[in-house]
């Protein structure tokens, strides 16, 4: 069973039934809709879709809205513009007018008071550099550094400079409030800059009645700088290095991504690394030799997830970027993992419980943990630290957790009904492994529940071998 989960972007490549279904059955734990592009009629299409494949093949998928944030954004172009090398390309706003053959639009009027002349101004996620060479009448106009092709709602990134554009647009409000009336199970801050931006956020979702877990997209230098801030705020950690390798200099990504996912786990907040991870396989079948090194690179840190982007929203080979990222986890899970769950914080007893459940399990051959979790703290505690061998079974009565489990490490997640005689559920949840052949007879049930004591409830460990 893979530990490590795999979350895909949502696009037009992969937006017919027959790839989603095909996905899933690759391997898919959780599907993304990217609101930078996702229009409304298209989401409320693609999500009741994925959710029935999910019944149907018994799986507790999970449905990530990713919000723009405060993400500048060149407007809709009528087509591509090919920019070569000196060319004059200018970026309009406030509804200026340009002369030029080649010009742009922008979501964020203040582009204009934010840049100097002779500052570099970043293109498409850091593919194409422009230079400021004057400002006038709600025109930037700017000379071409790096040739390439420029599309429609291109990333524009000015690194180091504090956007004004508020933690949530009018736009990400309006998709929030689509997310929360189709229920999906996490909602992404783009661009998160600080822990009361992840506090708003949740309010919003539980004001509107939504038990949407918040990943914070972790994507500029002020939230590496408060990095432990951010992770303690959000549920989720998502390190998005398709920004943050713009924003930080390239070379401090690789350390900047250990050091996420290393307090991810210290802190114990499930965390995802994301982007270009098969960036070649947009246009090839087959990864780079260096992919699938970066891929492995992740998986043994042992983060939680990994996730693709443009390989399957805009890629030819979505079902097999899966395959890729399912054989490599499946093979560098054997080999070991980095261990960060040494350092986890055990802060309160119940995960002074869980680590000796965790210890127990990893001291005996054929163990298999079976928690019973209402809220999936207990799960996700046994997840954090990172069992050696055994599987997590977490089962649940709630459907949301059932749901939002689905991108935590190692945890297989099933919704049954719990009963008053918490035996009883433990016996069924027996009968659940052994049906599936999930478990087999004689192996050693490592079993986290709690129990009446009183007028109390205990948390409580069990050791049993299964029985048929
Ligand atoms: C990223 O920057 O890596 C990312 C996942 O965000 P987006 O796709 O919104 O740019």
């Amino acid at each position: 069973m893979r530990k490590t989960k795999i979350i895909c972007t949502l696009g037009p490549a992969s937006e017919s039934s027959e790839i989603i279904e095909k996905m899933i059955l690759a391997g898919t734990d959780a599907f993304r809709l990217n609101m930078s592009h996702a229009k409304h009629d298209w989401v409320r299409d693609i999500v009741p879709r994925v959710r029935a494949f999910a019944r149907q093949h018994d799986r507790d998928l999970g449905i990530m809205l990713d919000t723009q944030g405060p993400a500048i954004r060149t407007g809709v172009l009528p087509h591509d513009l090919q920019l070569a090398v000196g060319d004059i390309l200018e970026i309009t706003v406030r509804g200026g007018k340009s002369a030029e053959p080649n010009s742009i639009t922008v979501n964020y009027d203040e582009l204009i008071d934010d840049v100097s002349i002779g500052d570099v101004i970043l293109l498409d996620n850091g593919l194409m550099q422009v230079r400021v060479l004057a400002k006038a009448e709600n025109r930037i106009r700017t000379i071409v550094l790096t040739a390439g092709t420029l599309g429609s709602r291109r990333h524009i990134n000015l690194p180091g400079v504090h956007v004004n554009l508020p933690a949530l647009t009018e736009k990400d409000l309006a998709d929030i409030a689509l997310g929360i009336e189709l229920r999906v199970d996490f909602v992404a801050l783009s661009f998160a800059r600080k822990k009361e931006d992840l506090a708003h956020l949740r309010r919003i979702l539980r004001k509107g009645g939504s038990s949407a877990q918040v990943v914070a997209k972790i994507e500029s230098r002020s939230a590496v700088k408060a990095i432990d801030d951010m992770i303690r705020a959000t549920d989720i950690v998502l390190v998005a290095r398709g920004d943050l390798g713009i924003e930080c200099p390239m070379e401090e990504l690789p350390i900047i991504q250990r050091r996420i996912v290393k307090h991810s786990i210290r802190i114990g907040k499930p965390v995802i690394v994301a982007t270009q991870m098969l960036e070649s396989m947009i246009h090839n079948p087959v990864p780079t030799r260096a992919e699938v090194t970066d891929v492995a690179n992740a998986v043994f840190e042992q983060a939680d997830a990994i996730m693709l982007t443009g390989e399957t929203t805009t890629g030819r080979y979505p079902v097999e970027c899966v395959d890729v990222l399912n054989r490599v986890a499946l093979r560098i899970e054997r080999s070991g993992g980095a261990g960060y769950a040494k350092e986890a914080m055990l802060e309160d007893s119940r995960q002074k419980t869980v680590a000796a459940a965790v210890s127990l399990a990893d001291s005996l051959p054929r163990a298999r943990l079976v928690v019973f979790t209402r809220h999936g703290t207990m799960a996700r505690y046994v997840s954090n630290l990172r069992p050696q061998h055994a599987p997590i079974f977490a089962f649940t009565p709630n459907e949301d957790i059932y749901r939002q489990l689905s991108v935590s490490w190692g945890v297989f997640a099933v919704q049954i009904e719990f009963t008053n005689d918490p035996n009883a559920t433990i016996k069924a949840a027996e009968r659940y492994l052994l049906a599936k052949g999930l478990a087999g007879s004689e192996d050693n049930l490592v079993v986290l529940t709690d129990l009446h004591a009183g007028e109390t409830l205990v948390d409580c460990v069990q050791l049993r071998q299964l029985q048929k």
